[in-house]
């Protein structure tokens, strides 16, 4: 399959379990998650009317999508990949959205920079679902105070992010990760990937991350 086939494939599968779950069409999002491709599926997507993306690493994204920006202002870029305070500065100058809030000393340097005067994209809590030790995101017992943490410095916080762990049954991370953000007002969520995005929609996923299924294999790994 080309890479038109593949879009076609994928948002046609989107709508389809938006239906199925008697929600509108444009209820979820497709963030096409363009980490480590080569230009001319980049290209490819764009062409085709693409204009969601997801990038893992703030440097990365800056190469390939800085200029971009200038050629479509109707891009919305995604970061989804931890985020490093010291990158903070150059992460929210060019995102709309931060997916991956995770820990008390990044919402700080977030309200310090918004206090500054910077202009904050839209931000995401990510939630260890899975309590795995080497991966990102807030424990979900840590998650009411880093949400209170938030709203003392003013920041508001849109939603929810989560990638469950590879080898556990990615429904029950969803459905609590649905259960959080219902439990504390949050309308957005981000969750499903390229094997399990149709569950993801199904328990209430807003935005589904899918890369390969959209853009093939990854060149190296990301
Ligand atoms: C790479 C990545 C994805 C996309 O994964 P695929 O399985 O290729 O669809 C989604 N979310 C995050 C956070 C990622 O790092």
């Amino acid at each position: 399959m080309d890479i038109n086939q593949r879009i076609a494939e994928i948002t046609g599968r989107i709508k389809q379990a938006a239906q199925a779950s008697q929600r509108p069409n444009d209820s979820v999002t497709l963030v096409a998650v363009s980490k480590v491709q080569p230009e001319d599926r980049i290209e490819a997507a764009l062409a085709a009317g693409l204009r969601v993306f997801g990038e893992n690493r703030v440097q990365e994204a800056q190469g390939r999508w800085a200029d971009r920006r200038k050629a479509h202002p109707d891009l919305t870029l995604h970061l989804i990949g931890p985020l490093q305070s010291n990158k903070a500065e150059d992460a929210i100058a060019l995102f709309d959205v931060i997916e991956t809030v995770d820990r008390p000393k990044l919402v700080q340097t977030l309200a310090k920079l918004a206090q500054a005067g910077h202009k904050l994209p839209r931000l995401l809590v990510q939630v260890n679902t899975g309590e795995e030790e080497q991966k990102a995101g807030v424990a979900p017992r840590d998650l009411p105070a880093l949400l209170a943490l938030c709203a003392e410095h003013n920041l508001p916080i849109e939603g929810l992010m989560c990638i469950p762990p590879e080898d556990e049954e990615p429904a029950m991370h969803f459905a609590l990760l649905a259960k959080l953000a219902q439990r504390h007002g949050l309308s957005v969520l981000s969750m499903g990937m390229s094997g399990d995005f149709e569950t993801a929609i199904r328990l209430g996923a807003t935005h589904v991350r899918v890369g390969s299924a959209l853009f093939g294999e990854r060149v190296r790994p990301a």
